[in-house]
């Protein structure tokens, strides 16, 4: 099993991190709270989660517990979203993976996909543990369109903590 990188460290690198602070459009109809704050506090942990109605909210929600939480996403539950587009070395690309992560349309954050026969983020229902899901929000990897990269996230972070 990969560990997952954290969003601590995701938002260590400053194009993720503007796109990020943005607060995105969301074009599709929806009727309940369109956010939803997951928070896993410890390592391994339960994913604890919350409703919001607004992205600011939910932003300076994550903002306030970034240090003392292992991990977090703010995922839009109608919604889904293509990675940022990211330039290295005046390339322009969406926003690479780490090994072992794909990216997740509806927690806009790489994660690690996994295959469950019983998934936290759906504790009452029964899983087909044949579909590979997001191990954050349980959304089917099958579902989700690709979005190829043109360098790695190991080659991005490097340009980015060298300057
Ligand atoms: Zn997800």
């Amino acid at each position: 099993m990969i560990e997952q990188i954290r969003l601590r460290e995701l938002l260590r690198e400053p194009q993720y991190r503007a796109w990020f602070a943005k607060v995105p459009t969301i074009t599709v109809m929806h009727h309940s709270p369109p956010w939803r704050l997951y928070v896993q506090k410890v390592e391994g942990g339960r994913w604890a989660r919350a409703d919001i109605r607004g992205y600011p909210e939910a932003y300076t929600a994550v903002k306030s517990r970034l240090s003392e939480c292992h991990d977090m996403t703010i995922h839009c539950r109608p919604q889904a979203f293509r990675p940022p587009a990211v330039e290295l070395s005046g390339k322009r690309s969406y926003l690479p993976c780490p090994d072992g992560h794909e990216w997740c349309v509806y927690c806009r954050r790489p994660t690690v996909f996994g295959y469950f026969s019983s998934h936290p983020a759906m504790p009452h229902k029964t899983v087909a543990d044949y579909e590979l899901r997001c191990g954050i929000c349980a959304a089917r990897f099958a579902g989700m369109k690709r979005y190829k990269p043109k360098f790695s996230w190991e080659a991005l972070r490097a340009a980015s903590s060298a300057s």
